[in-house]
């Protein structure tokens, strides 16, 4: 039985590894020159750097396994959740859930008493709810629901909201955010862990992949149609057959890719339409490491950016990573950096001399993650074909978690299937 693995991001990259070690014969096809699709490294004046500063949490199961699976788990650091902002901090000490969250809440900096106590209240509630909504609504409406206050959603909700969804409160699916908040705060003490790495995102799963399946990967083939054929299905580009297909590509790409696929239109054209949100990393590379208290680093209250610690790149290197759409997109870059490199002052005092700077903006980092999106499952109706990626069904938003889940998830059914 032959696999086909189209797109070499992390959906497809836990894919192929997941079928390969079962002993599936299966080829994986990346049209770009490197592995890692979304989260990838790239040089940077002789610099490796990551497109995008990336971070892990103690729950991504799949992700974690991957990385111990490849041999690079030592490359990530993991820190329990200490969120730092100017004027608040919330730190979960090292205790059994669900102490670490009542103590680190009743201990929490910057909050008064009455938000606690309404930061405590939710929990609970959610807890109470099975984390099910009975309808997906947006997550602003939903805090509103439960009478969050507008400083504990400033400091907290929202800052956590569009980190994990790339999405603000106003616009954001409750359900997912709910989903976050059930595997990260309520979860274990370990699955709330903030997990960072150490290493370029290339190191860290492209070259391992690479030496792990050889020449089974296919890098700079662009597959451009797939039809039905007498064996199964046909990849137009390397011109190969295979008896399955897992489609691992960006889902802005199924509708030309399925266009021979009458029964997949549907679904390729939902995927399409959905709407999509930037990510812009600012690299800062400075004469000598500016001290950081912790490696992660709120700038602000709310929509604010977050800075990271990077020596283990460079020296003096960090990140600067801003989440979705906003005015910051629209600003000259050397405006941008002026106005963060204050901000990351404020946090640290004064900084070593700036050597080298850089801003990288994926336009398309991740979709929005809305109210009800439809996100199509991992098997389709043409038998042989799968689809794997960040945006398939499953309780996640837009995550390497996602991804890697949905590519083991593929794997699992062809496997299971005769
Ligand atoms: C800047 C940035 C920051 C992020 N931060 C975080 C974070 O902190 N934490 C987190 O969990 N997630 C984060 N994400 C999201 C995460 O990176 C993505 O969810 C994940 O990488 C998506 O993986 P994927 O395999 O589903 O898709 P992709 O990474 O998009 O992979 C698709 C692959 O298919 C290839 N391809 C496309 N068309 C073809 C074709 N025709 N033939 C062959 N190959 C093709 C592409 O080149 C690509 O390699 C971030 C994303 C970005 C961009």
């Amino acid at each position: 039985m032959t696999v086909a693995v189209v797109g070499g991001g992390w959906a497809g990259i836990a894919c192929a590894l997941e079928l390969a070690e079962a002993g599936r014969a299966v080829t994986l096809y990346e049209a770009a020159k490197q592995l890692g699709g979304r989260a990838r490294g790239l040089d940077w004046n002789g610099i490796r750097i990551d497109n995008g500063q990336h971070l892990m949490i103690g729950a991504y199961a799949e992700t974690l396994r991957l990385l111990r699976h490849l041999g690079t788990d030592p490359l990530l650091e993991r820190r329990r959740l200490d969120l730092r902002v100017p004027g608040f901090r919330l730190a979960l000490p090292k205790l059994p859930a669900p102490l670490h969250l009542a103590s680190g809440l009743l201990l929490a900096r910057g909050l008064g008493l009455a938000d606690k106590l309404a930061a405590a209240r939710f929990m609970q509630a959610l807890k109470a709810s099975r984390f099910r909504l009975s309808e997906d609504t947006t997550a602003a409406e939903w805090l509103a629901r439960y009478r969050q206050p507008p400083a504990l959603i400033d400091k907290l909700w929202a800052p956590i909201c569009i980190a994990a969804l790339n999405t603000p409160v106003e616009a954001a699916s409750a359900q997912v955010f709910c989903n976050v908040l059930r595997d990260s705060l309520a979860g274990s003490r370990a699955d709330s862990d903030l997990v960072m790495n150490r290493a370029d995102l290339g190191r860290l799963v492209g070259d391992a992949v690479l030496a792990r399946l050889g020449p089974r990967v296919r890098l700079g083939e662009k597959i451009t149609r797939i039809t039905r054929c007498a064996t199964g299905l046909h990849l137009a580009g390397p011109e190969q057959e295979s008896e399955q297909v897992v489609l691992a590509v960006h889902p802005g790409r199924l509708p030309a890719l399925l266009g021979g696929l009458p029964e997949m239109a549907g679904i390729a054209d939902a995927v399409a339409g959905y709407a999509w949100q930037p990510i812009l990393t600012l690299w800062l590379r400075f004469a000598a490491p500016p001290v950081f208290p912790f490696p992660m680093l709120g700038l602000g209250d709310g929509h604010a950016p977050w800075a990271f610690e990077r020596n283990d790149l460079a020296p003096g290197l960090v990140a600067i990573v801003m989440s979705a759409d906003g005015p910051h997109l629209r600003q000259p870059a050397a405006q941008l950096r002026d106005a963060y490199l204050a901000l990351l002052a404020h946090a640290l005092g004064t900084l070593p001399e700036l050597l080298d700077w850089k801003t990288i903006t994926e336009k398309r980092a991740t979709w929005s993650c809305t109210p009800n999106l439809a996100r199509p499952d991992n098997a389709t109706p043409v038998p042989g074909l799968y689809l794997a990626g960040d945006y398939t069904a499953g309780d996640y938003p837009a995550t390497l978690e996602g991804a890697a889940r949905s590519g083991v998830k593929c794997a699992r059914l062809i496997l299971r299937n005769p």
